[in-house]
């Protein structure tokens, strides 16, 4: 079994399906019976074998589903995807305030991770936008929240699946805009785009730097619910919300259709404390090719807020940087580019950085 970073393998002993919380605390007082590890694994897209295990893999897809949505709120399976939850809340006019990039990533997986998106300068993570979990953990399910629990509910919010099993989540949902006004705005460099991530009044707002003949050049995608352009914006288009959030769809498709989606994917992402974190980019770029990134590869770079998610440790000021890279051919081989983040998380440790998602032994 292999992950969307395609760098490890494993063969779980067993795989297991769980259809309720019941089968997943069986499935765990079994595992644990046997001496084995028991992982839980979502749609498998996170990167550095985080989902894979030699024990019992628990898939949690068997747990999907939106079983009610109310005024504020949705509870969902654990093993729903985003955009599962979405074709549940958009009827309603509602949707979680913080929704990631790419929709078809679990609710399960993305809350241990902590769950970054565009909207996380406003909302924060969607860690933060939780109301509720039911966990599972050594016995039977308990639910756990801010009041109930508390411990629990802070561990496994951003815990990588390593402090229990989360089933079902009831998340936190907000009126959805009538339309999105998505506005691109060049910026000089690094700080120049944090600044502009900073002072532009945007409902939702990320930034990346691109090869460019001299180097990298860096721009904004600012997004407005409501008025015209904000200002330096170059180009701007007016989507339906469900056709911004699934924005990512028609780029999908093409990296499938080109074999790139399969390609190892050796990705480095890290929360930088805000002060330093235009010093870090600029110096990880300059030692960065365009073959070191991959055909497809990406640079995230994203000014957000983080509340109360502790085992995400996030640095002031938190700043989302990631070298989402794809081994395409003729390009630089995955070893090289896991010696690269490797390099490249060490320096940004020293920075005062913590890697995202977090160590799974946090
Ligand atoms: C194309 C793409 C786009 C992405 N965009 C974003 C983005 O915009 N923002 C962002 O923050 N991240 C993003 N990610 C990273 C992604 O959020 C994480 O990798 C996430 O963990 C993937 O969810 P998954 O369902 O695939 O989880 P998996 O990869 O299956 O699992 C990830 C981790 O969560 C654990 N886990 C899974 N389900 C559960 C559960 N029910 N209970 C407890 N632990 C569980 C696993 O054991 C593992 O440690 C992106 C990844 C890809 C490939």
């Amino acid at each position: 079994m292999r992950d969307f970073g395609g760098t490890t393998e494993r063969v779980p002993a067993r795989v297991v399906r769980p259809g309720s919380a019941d089968e997943v605390a069986a499935a765990l007082r079994d595992a644990a019976a046997r001496g084995r590890d028991a992982v839980p694994r979502g749609t498998g897209h996170s990167t550095s074998g985080r989902s894979l295990t030699g024990g019992v893999s628990l898939d949690m897809r068997g747990l999907g589903g939106v079983h009610e949505v109310g005024p504020g709120h949705a509870v969902a399976g654990a093993g729903a995807t985003w955009r599962e939850v979405l074709a549940a809340t958009l009827p309603h006019g509602l949707a979680p305030p913080v929704l990631t990039d790419y929709l078809d990533l679990t609710v399960g997986g993305t809350l241990s991770a902590g769950g970054v998106g565009g909207t996380s300068h406003v909302h924060g993570t969607q860690a933060d936008n939780v109301l509720a979990l039911e966990v599972v953990t050594g016995g039977g399910p308990v639910t756990c929240s801010p009041t109930v629990r508390p411990g629990l509910f802070d561990a496994v919010r951003g815990g990588q699946g390593a402090h229990g099993v989360v089933t079902r989540a009831t998340l936190r949902l907000v009126p959805v805009p009538e339309r999105v006004l998505s506005c691109t705005v060049p910026c000089r460099d690094a700080a120049d785009l944090l600044r502009v991530q900073r002072e532009v009044r945007a409902d939702h707002i990320s930034g990346q730097a691109k090869p460019a003949e001299d180097g990298w050049r860096f721009e904004a995608k600012a997004v407005r619910y409501a008025g015209g352009p904000p200002p330096g914006a170059t180009e701007a288009e007016e989507l339906s919300f469900l056709g911004f959030a699934d924005r990512m769809g028609p780029d999908v498709a093409e990296l499938v259709a080109l074999g790139e989606w399969e390609r190892p994917h050796p990705w480095a992402m890290v929360l930088l404390p805000g002060s330093g974190a235009a010093a870090v980019i600029t110096a990880a770029l300059a030692s960065t090719t365009p073959a070191d990134l991959g055909l497809s590869g990406v640079v995230l770079i994203k000014a957000l807020r983080v509340g109360r998610v502790p085992m995400l440790a996030a640095p002031t000021d938190p700043v989302l940087f990631g070298l989402l890279r794809t081994a395409s051919p003729g390009c630089t081989p995955v070893a090289g580019m896991l010696a690269a983040n490797q390099a490249f998380l060490d320096r940004a440790e020293a920075a005062g950085g913590t890697p995202y998602p977090a160590a799974p032994s946090a």
